[in-house]
């Protein structure tokens, strides 16, 4: 195809296009947001919501192939889409992972290992679930949440009810607290022909349920390393994925994984992968699309990455192009949006090193020498 198109206009969204024309394709974006971070850099927007069949029509009219970049964009808009153009990934994949319910269902079904869980759609479940799961659990609504939003965290079992009360009686996933020792993700790439490759390993560390780094490979030693790789190949077989998807887990003081939660494109974790890895998480995305061969999946350095979050800045945002005075080997990316709302992310700084924790430290003195992260440290 000559041109391909992305639902969604996000960061995810401006870094896949900025993908796309790197290697010579023309790049249309679906969007409400005229201005947005992929409406900035894309050769063209249709502007309209991806549930509002005159935008699907003429966006599909203007590219021979897409992708979404969020896995809360209307199935129904993505399957019709699928009947138009080639649409990877497949909206059947983007509709498990967009529903904590199925996508619960779905790794059970697969024998893929999880926190316990169980159902809360009616009161009579909410307390089967407070007497199935040992204190404390998490509910956490079905669908629509990110960054942690749409979570309570109940620590007795009689808190449950007016924690469900604030989650709007939505349906939700109880799940028990997992005690883990990391959290790690593992990015995969899957092409149409059903050949599969993972990049290594990433060590994430969450701030207030944020995602604020990642340093990869994660040194969690060879056996947990492979463990998760070969999981997260297992979870894209099952779904028949085509496509890059990341597989979030945690690592347990044992050593044992459990698949936190599954996204259904590139991931914030991936993202040192534009620097780090000899082909980045978006390039795949564009190859996994086009029917190109997939990459390699090396690194060519260990690397942190740290988020750049908006907060309650008491002398107006940071300059973040200063960190680049502090880390001159720092690679700054900033999304484009304007406000910064409390935990928005405005951008992501990588620092290449031969040590990733080294990579970390810099990358966070980096930070902190524009002013940034001093909350989240
Ligand atoms: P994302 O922005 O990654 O999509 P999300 O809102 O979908 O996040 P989760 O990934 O489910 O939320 O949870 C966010 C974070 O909260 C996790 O990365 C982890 O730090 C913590 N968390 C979630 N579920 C559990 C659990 N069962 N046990 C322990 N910690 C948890
Ligand atoms: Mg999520
Ligand atoms: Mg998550």
């Amino acid at each position: 195809p000559a041109s391909i198109g992305v639902v969604g206009g996000g960061q995810l969204g401006r870094m896949f296009i900025q993908a796309a024309q790197r290697m010579g394709y023309r790049t249309v974006v679906l969007t409400d947001e005229a201005d947005g971070p992929a409406a900035q850099v894309a050769h063209e927007v249709v502007l309209g919501r991806d549930d509002d069949l005159l935008a699907l029509r003429r966006f599909a009219a203007r590219v021979q192939a897409a992708t979404v970049e969020f896995e809360n964009v209307s199935a129904a808009g993505l399957r019709w889409l699928s009947g138009r153009i080639p649409t990877r990934p497949d909206w059947r994949a983007v509709r498990v992972s967009q529903n904590r319910l199925r996508e619960k269902a779905f790794l059970a079904r697969n024998g893929l290992p999880t926190a316990p869980w169980r159902p809360v759609r009616s009161d009579a479940e909410l307390s089967r679930a407070c007497s199935d799961l040992p204190t404390p659990i998490i509910l956490k609504t079905a669908s629509s949440g990110y960054d942690g939003k749409g979570q309570r965290r109940v620590d007795r079992p009689e808190a449950a009810p007016k924690a469900w009360e604030e989650l709007g009686r939505l349906p939700c996933v109880a799940e028990g607290v997992v005690a883990f020792a990391a959290e790690v993700s593992v990015l995969v790439v899957r092409g149409a022909d059903g050949r599969s490759t993972t990049f290594p390993v990433g060590l994430n560390r969450h701030v207030r349920h944020i995602l604020d780094a990642t340093l990869m490979p994660a040194p969690i030693g060879p056996i947990a390393s492979l463990e998760a790789r070969e999981l997260a190949l297992r979870v894209a077989e099952a779904l028949d994925y085509v496509g890059v998807l990341c597989v979030e887990f945690f690592l347990t003081p044992e050593g044992g994984l459990k698949v936190n939660e599954i996204a259904p494109r590139p991931h914030n974790s991936g993202h040192l992968t534009i620097e780090a890895a000899v082909t980045s998480q978006f390039e795949q995305q564009v190859r996994a699309l086009c029917g190109l061969p997939l990459g390699p999946t090396d690194l060519r350095s260990p690397a942190a990455m740290v988020n750049l979050l908006g907060d309650l800045w008491t002398n107006g945002p940071p300059d973040w192009s200063a960190s680049l005075r502090s880390e001159p080997a720092a690679a700054l990316h900033l999304y484009g949006k304007g406000a910064a709302p409390v935990g928005r992310k405005m951008g992501h700084l990588t620092v290449l090193d031969r040590d990733p924790q080294n990579a970390l430290s810099r990358a966070m003195a980096a930070r902190r020498s524009a002013g940034g992260g001093a909350r989240s440290g």
